[in-house]
C-alpha cells in the first residue's frame, strides 16, 4: 500500500513539516470538511482513536456511574472498555449466525438501569439499524455505533455511524482507512452533542484559555490528518478492489462442503473489511493455510464476557462462543493479486478434498 502511495505521502509529509504546524490546523480542518462530504453527515470530529471515542461519546450522552450499556458478546475489546471507563457496565447480548448483536435478544437484558446500547458493525457489515431504532425508541436507550470496522458502509443511503446519537470510527492501520498510526473520527446530525464533544477532546476549550468543562486531550494529529486526506482521495477505488477479491472467494468457495460463507459482502452495507468463513475445522485449517504460506487471522478467538476483565459466569451467549470457536479471516486487501487469492482458494479447496 505504501510502496505504491509512497511519493504523495512524501510529498504531503515534506508540506507538514515545513508549515511546522503539529496540531490542529489547516489540514486537520480541512480533513473533516472532506470525510464530512464523503459520508454525507453534518457533524464529524476527529480524536485520537477509535477507543476513546467511544468513551467520549458515553460521557456525552451522560452515561456513568452505576448505568447499564448493552454490548455484543463478541467484538474487539474496544467496545466494553470504553463502557467500563466511564463508570458503567456492559451488559453482554448474544449475537447472530453473522456475528452482529441479536437484535431480539435486547428486551431481556434491559433493566431500570439500561441506559445505552453500542451496535458493533463487525467485520464491516452494518446492524440492522432500522430494527435497532425500534428497541431503542421502545426502551429509550441511547445509541452509540461502533462503527470502527465499517467506513465506506451505507444502509439505506446512510453512512454506517449516523443512523444512533454518536457513531465512532477508527482509522488504527489495519482498517479499510488506516492512519499511519492512531487515529479516529465521532459522527453525529446532532449540533448540541458536536460541540460538547469538542470541548470534551480539546480540555473543554471554548477558545483558548477558555474551560467551560472539565476535558480531556484527545485530538487529532496533524499529520496523521494530512496522511488520511492522502489516503481518502484512493479509498473508492480500494473498496471496490476489496468487493471484487471477496466475490472471487465466494465464488471459488461456494460449494465447499463444512465451509460457510459471509454474506451480504457486495452489498452497501458491507465495506468488505473482514473476509470471515466459518468451519468446525477451524484449527486445522488455519494450520494447514499457515503451513503453505498463508497468513489468517481470528476476529475474536475469545468472547468478552470470558475475558479476564469482564468475566461473567454466565454461559448465555451460544452464538458467539461459536463464532469464536469456528471463524477464520481470509486475507483481503486492496493490494492482494487475484492470482494471489486464486492460490489461497486452491489451498482450501485442497485441504476439504484431501479429508
Ligand atoms: C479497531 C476497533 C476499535 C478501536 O479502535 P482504535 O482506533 O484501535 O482504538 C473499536 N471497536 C472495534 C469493533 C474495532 O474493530
Amino acid at each position: 500500500m505504501h510502496k505504491s502511495l509512497l511519493p504523495e505521502l512524501k510529498e504531503k509529509f515534506a508540506q507538514v513539516l515545513e508549515e511546522g504546524v503539529f496540531s490542529g490546523g489547516e489540514e486537520t480542518r480541512i480533513f473533516s470538511e472532506e470525510v464530512a462530504d464523503f459520508l454525507n453527515v453534518p457533524f464529524i470530529i476527529s480524536c485520537s482513536n477509535g477507543t476513546d471515542a467511544l468513551e467520549m461519546a458515553l460521557k456525552v450522552l451522560g452515561v456513568g456511574f452505576g448505568d447499564e450499556v448493552l454490548v455484543p458478546a463478541l467484538t474487539w475489546v474496544s467496545t466494553a472498555e470504553a463502557v467500563v471507563n466511564v463508570g458503567a457496565y456492559p451488559v453482554f447480548v448474544d449475537v447472530a449466525k453473522d456475528g452482529l448483536m441479536e437484535i431480539k435478544a435486547i428486551p431481556k437484558h434491559v433493566t431500570s438501569k439500561t441506559k445505552a446500547v453500542i451496535p458493533v458493525h463487525l467485520y464491516g457489515k452494518m446492524v440492522d439499524m432500522e430494527s435497532l431504532s425500534v428497541m431503542s425508541t421502545r426502551f429509550g436507550l441511547k445509541v452509540i455505533e461502533d462503527a470502527a470496522q465499517a467506513f465506506g458502509a451505507v444502509l439505506r443511503g446512510k453512512s454506517a455511524g449516523i443512523w444512533g446519537d454518536i457513531g465512532c470510527f477508527s482509522f488504527y492501520p489495519t482498517k479499510n482507512l488506516g492512519a499511519l498510526g492512531e487515529a479516529g473520527l465521532m459522527i453525529t446530525n446532532k449540533e448540541e452533542l458536536a460541540e460538547k464533544l469538542n470541548l470534551l477532546m480539546n480540555h473543554g476549550q471554548e477558545e483558548r484559555d477558555r474551560h467551560v468543562v472539565v476535558g480531556r486531550n484527545a485530538k487529532m494529529d496533524t499529520l496523521h490528518a494530512a496522511m488520511l486526506r492522502v489516503k481518502l482521495r484512493h479509498f473508492p477505488e480500494w473498496q471496490k478492489r476489496r468487493k471484487h477479491l471477496a466475490s472471487i472467494y465466494s465464488d471459488r468457495l461456494a460449494e465447499i462442503e463444512g465451509l460457510d460463507l459471509p454474506g451480504d459482502m457486495q452489498a452497501s452495507h458491507h465495506n468488505a473489511h473482514l473476509f470471515t468463513v466459518r468451519t468446525e475445522r477451524r484449527d486445522e485449517l488455519k494450520a494447514y493455510l499457515a503451513k503453505n504460506g498463508v497468513g489468517t487471522a481470528i476476529h475474536y478467538p475469545a468472547i468478552l464476557p470470558h475475558l479476564v476483565p469482564f468475566s461473567s459466569s454466565s454461559s448465555d451467549f451460544p452464538m458467539a462462543l461459536s463464532i469464536s470457536q469456528t471463524t477464520l479471516s481470509l486475507p483481503l486487501h486492496p493490494f492482494l493479486e487475484e492470482s494471489e487469492v486464486s492460490e489461497v482458494c486452491e489451498t482450501i479447496l485442497g485441504f476439504f478434498a484431501r479429508s
